[in-house]
């Protein structure tokens, strides 16, 4: 078979909302409604989070959260789903390439489907200045993309199990956010995720001190 070269990159959803979202809110007299409309998108993620809302925590029980939790977070810079583990080699140069050793490959294909993966309970993506492994791929499973524009994912803040709501003082998730307040804000005593500005890398979830995580990433894969 001949060599098709590397793919062409996806529309990145996220930079073409925030184009959007920019664009729309130069018209101030109608700020908020097309704030509303940019961020449509983003509500069916918060809808598939809230049904998967369980008893005790993100992902934890019920068909739902079962299908979801099957879902993993991939590398930054990596093609849709399917495609990703099409184009996949599982030649690990993106594991030995990070520097956090946050990515993994399960040799059982147990998880991830044997495809690079981050377990952000385990070791979330730093986000790591040279953004190595998309740089280092030759498949094109990952590919360069800029920072702000990286997608693995969005998370997602429930309020029930956050100590904040219980009237006590936590802010680990907003300090430790690589994005800072363009990913998220502390606002009162809730949390709030820019879903236009998170990139999904897990940090917040790694060291959310509730157990279960009162704040998780959402795979991209889930929005289909
Ligand atoms: S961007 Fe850097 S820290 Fe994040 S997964 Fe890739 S190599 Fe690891
Ligand atoms: S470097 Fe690319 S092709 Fe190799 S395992 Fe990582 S994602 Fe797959």
């Amino acid at each position: 078979m001949p060599d098709e070269g590397p793919r062409p990159r996806p529309v990145n959803r996220r930079g073409f909302f925030r184009e959007g979202l920019r664009e729309l809110l130069n018209g101030v007299t109608k700020a908020t409604e097309p704030l509303q409309r940019a961020l449509e998108p983003f509500a069916r993620l918060e809808e598939t989070a809230a049904s998967a809302k369980p008893q005790s925590g993100p992902f934890s029980s019920g068909a739902r959260r079962m299908s979801l939790a099957s879902l993993v977070l991939r590398p930054p810079g990596a093609l849709p789903e399917g495609e990703f583990k099409s184009t996949c080699t599982r030649c690990g140069h993106c594991v030995d390439a990070c520097p956090a050793n946050a990515i993994r490959i399960d040799p059982a294909a147990a998880k991830g489907a044997g495809a690079p993966y981050i377990d952000a309970d385990s070791m979330p993506c730093v986000v790591c200045e040279s953004l190595a492994c998309m740089n280092t791929c030759p498949s094109g499973a990952l590919g360069p993309v800029p920072m702000f524009e990286i997608d693995m994912g969005t998370a997602v803040w429930q309020e029930e199990l956050c100590i904040r709501s219980k009237n006590e003082e936590c802010r680990i998730c907003y300090e430790k956010c690589p994005l800072g307040t363009a990913a998220i804000d502390i606002v009162g005593a809730t949390v709030q995720v820019n879903p236009l500005g998170c990139i999904g890398c897990g940090i917040c979830q790694h060291y959310c001190p509730t157990n279960p995580k009162a704040i998780g990433v959402i795979p991209m894969a889930a929005r289909g």
